[in-house]
């Protein structure tokens, strides 16, 4: 594979070479890795920034029909709109809970469009990796937004997070008790809250619910790369489409503060920093996949469980074998 004609070709915005520059981060295969990195340093240089939103709501709130309204809004803006998925499940199980081919089908179909369901890959980190290089290579085709959305289980909010410029959360009406039901580290994270469905019969309650948790997240903590107002809570319908030139006036003014104020590149910089120490945390632990490795593993433990050898010596000792 010629690394430099496709690094060439994704910069060009060709959909086809993204499609495959996506297929070669995502491969778990040696060689692969190494013309990933080649290829992740070949378009690099372009600088290109998108504006990464990351999205996340439980399964049935709305995402794949808020995305194709919200991406095809985006489009209406002349925007170019790439959309990736953390889906855990599909790590887990197989299974899938997001990104099968037949959601967001006018979004799909768009020139300006690109979709992408979630790599499916044993480990968790090494889904991040995936996305967070998919991301980079997105920005290089010059797409103006990427949306990595996710649902909402394990630990792959904070992880998205972890990728995003903003952090959307989508909920759905609900009830006053419903409100616990979303955790605290998830309302943290959370730039801007979209309750969803604000259409018809559910509106009032919509209504309420927003004010819920606009009162919620008014007893949060002030972060210091919030201007007044955020985060915020919102109406939105996916369905009606009421709602999305507010909201994305919300996530632009929010994103313009945080460039003007050095926010933007501190939190890119400090993520960057935190995707280096995950990867060299990934490294280190596949070390420990060698046979030779597991053999020895397996020789210690076998001694730690015959009680001849305590647990922290054989861990020492293991730590010793690998030079660690
Ligand atoms: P996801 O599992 O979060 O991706 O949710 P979906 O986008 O598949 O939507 C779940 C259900 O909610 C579908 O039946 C949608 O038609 C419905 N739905 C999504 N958005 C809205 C909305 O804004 N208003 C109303 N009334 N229904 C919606």
């Amino acid at each position: 594979m010629d690394i430099q004609d496709l690094a060439q070709r994704v910069i060009a915005g060709e959909r086809r070479a993204l499609a495959r520059a996506i297929t070669l981060v995502e491969s778990g295969r040696a060689d692969h890795r190494a013309q990933a990195v080649a290829l992740l340093e070949a378009t690099a240089p372009e600088g290109r920034q998108a504006l990464r939103i990351g999205l996340s709501g439980t399964p049935g709130v709305g995402k794949s029909t808020f995305i194709e309204a919200f991406g095809m809004f985006l489009i209406e803006q002349g925007l170019k709109v790439a959309v990736l998925a953390v889906d855990p499940s599909s790590a887990r199980s197989g299974g899938s809970i997001l990104g099968d081919k037949t959601r967001m089908e006018t979004l799909s179909r768009q020139k300006n469009a690109f979709i992408r369901p979630s790599p499916s890959q044993a480990q968790m980190g090494g889904v991040a990796r995936r996305t967070r290089e998919a991301v980079t290579l997105c920005e290089a085709a010059g797409f103006d937004v990427v949306l990595i959305e996710t649902v909402g289980v394990g630990q792959s909010e904070t992880m998205v997070a972890e990728m995003a410029d903003l952090f959307l959360l989508l909920l759905a009406p609900a009830g006053g008790d419903e409100l616990q039901g979303v955790k605290r580290g998830i309302m943290e994270i959370a730039d801007l809250i979209l309750v969803n469905k604000a259409d018809g019969p559910l509106k009032e309650t919509a209504m309420r619910t927003c004010a819920d948790y606009a009162g919620a997240l008014r007893l949060l903590r002030k972060r210091v790369y919030d201007p007044e107002g955020f985060p915020k809570a919102l109406m939105v319908s996916a369905v009606t489409h009421d709602g999305l030139p507010e909201a994305w006036k919300a996530m632009t003014e929010l994103a313009d503060w945080r460039r003007a104020e050095g926010h933007w590149d501190k939190r890119r910089a400090a993520q960057a920093i935190h995707w280096f120490e995950e990867d060299l945390r990934l490294g280190l632990l596949s070390v420990l996949d060698t046979p030779d490795a597991r053999a020895q593993i397996n020789a210690l433990g076998a001694r730690v469980s015959n009680g001849t050898l305590s647990a922290t010596r054989a861990a020492e000792e293991m730590l010793a074998h690998l030079k660690i």
